[in-house]
């Protein structure tokens, strides 16, 4: 008789390095406490608050009723191509052929899949810095490849040293990640820190996956998070990740690009064909109106991040014990909080289990993120300002 198997001994072997999300598991906590009726701060949630722009959701039901409903071309609808080759040219000041260049993905993180898929070989080293958000060390592994990670401090703003990259690769290194603004940490590489890099990116012919999710997020003096694509020599080798989840509120819609050479684009539509082949037709033509549209409706939701973002950082920094960097992007603070003699994980099951406070571990994004925890001020501006107030109350309590 045919031996029954059980479930685990029918699982790939690449599911051992890839662990069940921490983030979820903050998730799963908010909601048995919103159950027992109890009220939550949700400072755990990586997307925005806001709904998506109604001209942008006009856009995709007036598509999808005049029938834009069947497959599109692998790479995408052509306006909506086209639209992110002016908006990539426009941010980063390098001339790009969207039409060629760009693909289309069913969110960021199919474009990070993707490239990994279309670049990895079993055994090569990925550099990936730490904290970083998680989802990068296990799509590595899921390529086949090994992460290598590269840890940033807060003393130093989260930035990379050029050092601790260059005494990481070997002759295995191919791709070298770097995230701006970052998630958990909100911090944005400055352009220094960027030419840095890129020196060592082209010298030892390193690929860049750029991730730029969170550039438009972004409290600086100019319009968008500098790009290591504008670093002459790095076009050629950089593919930019970047999406409308966040800015575009639209992370339910699934919905993201890539941007890089014209060759490696060919690359990376090679697996794209096999994956999700594209991305639901009349949802791109909604894209293409936040893309081409008024863009007003992005500046209020960064300004009214920004007006969050302050309320976050005084509240923090009028707790001695805590220390916090400026986290000059993206809706996260990643605040030390090792003064209070527990780790990170002990501190976040505390706030949330004794004060109804949802934040994220800083372990779950690294060895590195060890001490802090994650606040995402994607919520209202009541919210943080209540949140402060419950948080000190229990900073307070542990003394
Ligand atoms: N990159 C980073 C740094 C992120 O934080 C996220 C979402 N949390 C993504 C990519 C994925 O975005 P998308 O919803 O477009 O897949």
């Amino acid at each position: 008789m045919k031996k029954e198997m059980i479930a685990e001994e029918m699982f790939a072997s690449r599911l051992d390095d890839i662990p069940f999300s921490g983030i979820r598991k903050v998730f799963d906590k908010v909601r048995e406490l919103e159950a027992e009726g109890r009220e939550v701060i949700h400072w755990q949630v990586g997307r925005p608050d806001f709904d998506t722009p109604q001209h942008i959701k006009d856009a995709a039901i007036e598509a999808m009723n005049r029938g834009e409903v069947h497959y599109s071309p692998n790479l995408g609808i052509l306006p909506l191509r086209k639209a992110i080759g002016v908006r990539t040219e426009l941010d980063t000041g390098v001339p790009v052929n969207g039409e060629t260049q760009s693909i289309v993905m069913s969110g960021a993180n199919e474009g990070i899949l993707a490239s990994m898929l279309a670049f990895v070989n079993p055994g090569d080293e990925v550099l990936v810095t730490d904290p970083n958000w998680h989802h990068y060390k296990s799509i590595v592994s899921i390529a086949g490849g090994t992460p290598i990670e590269i840890p940033t401090t807060a003393e130093d703003g989260f930035m990379i040293k050029p050092e601790e990259v260059e005494k990481r690769i070997t002759d295995k290194t191919k791709i070298l990640c770097i995230t701006s603004p970052g998630n958990p940490t909100g911090c944005v590489l400055s352009k220094e820190n960027l030419e840095a890099l890129a020196e060592i990116a082209i010298r030892h012919n390193l690929l860049v996956i750029s991730d730029e999710i969170y550039s438009r997020i972004y409290f600086g003096e100019e319009r968008v998070a500098p790009s290591i694509y504008s670093v002459p020599g790095m076009a050629e080798r950089t593919i930019i990740i970047n999406g409308f989840s966040k800015i575009y509120a639209m992370d339910g819609w699934r919905l993201g690009w890539t941007v890089a050479s014209e060759k490696l684009t060919r690359g990376i539509l090679k697996i794209r064909q096999y994956t999700t082949v594209c991305v639901n037709t009349f949802i791109q033509h909604g894209a293409v109106a936040g893309l081409t549209g008024d863009q007003t409706c992005v500046d209020d939701m960064v300004k009214e991040f920004a007006k969050r973002r302050k309320i976050i950082l005084e509240g923090l920094r009028s707790i001695p014990k805590l220390s916090v960097s400026d986290s000059l992007g993206a809706f996260y603070v990643f605040p030390d909080i090792s003064a209070y003699g527990l780790t990170s994980q002990e501190m976040a099951d505390y706030l949330i289990q004794e004060y109804g406070i949802a934040t994220v571990a800083g372990s779950v994004f690294g060895t590195s993120g060890e001490g802090h925890i994650r606040i995402a001020y994607s919520c209202s501006t009541e919210e943080c300002t209540r949140g402060v107030a419950v948080l000190k109350e229990a900073l307070a309590a542990l003394k």
